[in-house]
């Protein structure tokens, strides 16, 4: 049988070369994980563009449009409890969980520093409390 001792050979092969053995595996490790990787890109990418599309390519407080910028916030700053029930954070996770839900209006378009912004301001962006801030100070020099 051509097959078989064709098989042996690999065995004896193997057997000999170990190193060799680990670096194609190796190699073919790093060429799936890249292919894989790539693919994530893609997948990543196209789910993005499916809810920014819906929501907007705009930060909903300061404007900013650099897409890379951009983040999904939970209006009602309920996002924890999602994430609880989904044991998982991630942005992706969000985004899938959006478009299952079919794009909810519990959700906005805000930029990295708004998002940040408003989890350590108590709800608020600082850009927000800011303005607030400015509009009392004027109507206290207005009643002056
Ligand atoms: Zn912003
Ligand atoms: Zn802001």
């Amino acid at each position: 049988m051509k097959n078989k001792s064709k098989k042996e050979y690999l065995k004896e092969w193997r057997k000999k070369n170990p190193n060799k053995v680990r670096e194609n595996f190796k190699k073919w490790h790093t060429d799936n994980l890249d292919k894989y990787n790539k693919y994530q890109r893609t997948y990543r990418n196209h789910i993005k563009k499916a809810v920014f599309d819906h929501y907007g390519w705009r930060c909903n407080c300061c404007g900013e449009t650099t897409p890379q910028f951009l983040t999904l916030d939970h209006i009602n700053n309920d996002g924890y409890k999602e994430k609880k029930v989904n044991k998982s954070s991630s942005a992706d996770a969000v985004y899938r969980n959006v478009i299952k839900l079919n794009f909810p209006d519990t959700y906005q378009v805000l930029c990295w520093n708004c998002n940040c912004g408003k989890r350590m301001n108590n709800g608020i962006c600082p850009h927000e409390s800011a303005i607030k801030e400015l509009n009392q100070r004027l109507e206290k020099l207005e009643k002056k």
